[in-house]
């Protein structure tokens, strides 16, 4: 079988995992954490990281800390996985989705430009939604397939709208945007350490930002809001830590993130090659070598090819799959208030990954390819 997308364990892991246990500190407490934080805010290019228990809380933790309340509004882009939309719910607040660009499948930026300015206006030095009179909070673009959103312009309106932006770059951690690394982007930058991502603690995450006092805020809330070692609290905090287990399998990952990141931009290459002539599909987008193409993958006609495809793939043994499915078309997020989305609706049930492991072979490749080619015969 080879599967879509697995974890590639072979180097330290094994090794801090015994430390670990020999130690006893398999919880909270130990040196990990600490050394994975190092890491994690250097491959950032910012001062600090904040690690978590999952993705999705380091989002909701991000979303606290800028201030996000209850009825509030967070932009988003309608086309990512449910978390960047369950973070905002979290906090009691809605999501306001917008569509994505062709380019990049990141948030439509002019689009976002449009339906500020077409439909907010400022009230109290608040950012209101004339529709609905909620306040907008923050935008969270997300860089998808760890291609980072058009952030010169959308932080441009940002500022201009005085929003703090949190980046989902749940998979995009090793990505840079013009040379500098992705950490000084956003307000906040959220990465996911889930098994699925390029390197992974198991399940964990981590916030990262160049703000001191924002980074404090959230380190205190993620750890109960406790004040000095006894039991007082002075709000209410999260148990949202990463623990020392996670941490020794994230630490010994990251160690391997510049390898990794090359083996998944060669499998884009590989697959790049393989199809770029085809007239049956089109590529994934490419970002100059920036990307850090988490997952890779053909753009086909319609569902109906996704669905044959996946079919003859599983006949070779060979793992395929659909991509997410827009918020806007979830039944939790359907009522939720949107731009158009022509780009999403037209894309979203094309798109078919393939088996992108970093421990994928040529001769898997190679045998991915023919399947593909195979089943594209009857497209
Ligand atoms: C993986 C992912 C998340 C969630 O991360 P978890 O660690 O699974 O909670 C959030 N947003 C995006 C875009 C992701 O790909």
């Amino acid at each position: 079988m080879i599967p879509l997308c697995v974890p590639n364990l072979a180097e330290n892991e094994k090794k801090y995992l015994d430390e670990c246990v020999d130690s006893t500190f398999v919880s909270s407490v130990g040196p990990f954490v600490g050394q994975f934080e190092r890491e994690i805010a250097k491959a950032a290019g910012v001062p600090y990281a904040m690690a978590t228990s999952a993705g999705t809380t380091a989002l909701h933790i991000a979303l606290v800390a800028c201030g996000v309340k209850r009825d509030d509004l967070v932009i988003i882009p309608s086309y990512t996985f449910i978390a960047t939309a369950n973070a905002v719910a979290h906090c009691g607040a809605q999501p306001l989705l917008v569509d994505m660009e062709r380019s990049s499948w990141t948030m439509d930026v002019s689009l976002l430009e449009e339906e500020l300015g077409k439909n907010t206006e400022i009230r109290n030095e608040q950012v209101i939604y004339c529709p609905t009179g909620q306040r907008i909070a923050a935008i969270m673009p997300v860089y998808t397939l760890g291609n980072v959103a058009k952030m010169d312009i959308l932080s441009g309106l940002a500022q201009q709208y005085g929003l703090p932006v949190i980046a989902d770059a749940a998979a995009a951690i090793g990505a840079t945007d013009r040379g500098r690394p992705i950490g000084e982007l956003a307000t906040a930058t959220v990465f996911s350490f889930n098994g699925n991502k390029t390197i992974t603690s198991g399940g964990g995450g981590a916030v990262v930002s160049a703000d001191q006092a924002l980074s404090e805020r959230i380190r205190h809330l993620l750890s109960t809001a406790r004040i000095g070692t006894e039991y007082t609290h002075d709000m209410v905090g999260y148990n949202y830590r990463m623990t020392n287990i996670a941490a020794a399998v994230g630490l010994a990952q990251i160690e391997q993130l510049d390898k990794f990141v090359a083996k998944k931009r060669e499998i884009r290459s590989f697959y790049n090659d393989a199809f770029k002539d085809s007239e049956k599909c089109e590529l994934f987008p490419d970002q100059d070598g920036e990307s850090v193409c988490w997952f890779s993958g053909i753009l086909l006609e319609s569902e109906t090819a996704v669905r044959h495809l996946c079919k003859v793939l599983a006949a070779h043994e060979i793992e395929a799959r659909t991509f997410w499915k827009p918020m806007h078309l979830q039944p939790p997020y359907k009522d939720c208030m949107r731009t158009g989305m022509d780009c999403c609706e037209n894309l979203w049930s094309r798109v078919l990954t393939l088996p992108c492991s970093t421990g994928i072979t040529y001769e898997e490749l190679e045998k991915v390819c023919a399947a593909v080619k195979e089943g594209m015969k009857v497209l």
